[in-house]
């Protein structure tokens, strides 16, 4: 992907998600950061990335909120730390995508049909519900949000699956489900009180 070269105004800052971001979990020395971009050099998705990690965390920074929010980088995160480790300052880089993965799911401030963020949302969704992932029901949740006509290229290759008895549409549940919405509910609570 190519890098993104923009023009930034500062009517576009957004003054309270420079405030969030910095008192977000992982945030807290986003204010430390040098620039100096040993977080993009080492991370192995960046040539793909509109925004290197390094400039994400400058446009978050500021409160670029809208810039910071649509890119696709927080999406082609895959959580392998290697900027975290990196990084000469501590800053939790990683911790950092996921705050604003989680921001952008909030805000639907994704782009339309996007599939990484509605399985992350049907993920969670199904957790809370039954505690345990159907694959079948999240895979075609998914598709029906996203590319619906893309099962038609999966039809066979479902039907196999099907026969050999690798694919069941049986809603998977576990007991005391409820008490798995308690805990999810007191991390959600957690977050919100270590934000403040
Ligand atoms: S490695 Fe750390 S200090 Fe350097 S640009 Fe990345 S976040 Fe900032
Ligand atoms: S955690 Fe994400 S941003 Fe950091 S190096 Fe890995 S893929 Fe890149």
């Amino acid at each position: 992907m190519e890098l993104k070269r923009v023009v930034m105004l500062e009517a576009e800052r957004d003054p309270a998600f420079a405030n969030w971001i910095s008192h977000t979990v992982g945030g807290e020395r986003i204010h430390h950061c040098l620039q100096c971009g040993l977080c993009s050099g080492s991370c192995p998705l960046s040539l793909w990335m509109d925004y290197t990690p390094r400039r994400l965390l400058l446009l978050s920074r500021e409160g670029f909120k809208e810039k910071a929010l649509s890119s696709y980088t927080i999406w082609l995160c895959t959580s392998c730390y290697a900027c975290t480790v990196e990084c000469p300052k501590n800053i939790k880089v990683t911790d950092l995508m996921y705050a604003l993965k989680a921001r952008a799911i909030q805000e639907r401030f994704y782009p339309k049909r996007f599939a990484v963020p509605e399985l992350a949302r049907e993920f969670s969704r199904m957790i809370r519900g039954s505690g345990r992932i159907t694959e079948s029901r999240l895979v075609l949740r998914v598709f029906f949000k996203t590319a619906i006509w893309r099962l038609i290229g999966f039809s066979s290759l479902g039907v196999k699956l099907l026969r050999t008895g690798r694919l069941r549409f049986v809603r998977e549940k576990v007991n005391r489900q409820k008490e798995i919405v308690a805990l999810l509910n007191d991390v959600a609570a957690t977050r919100k009180e270590l934000a403040r």
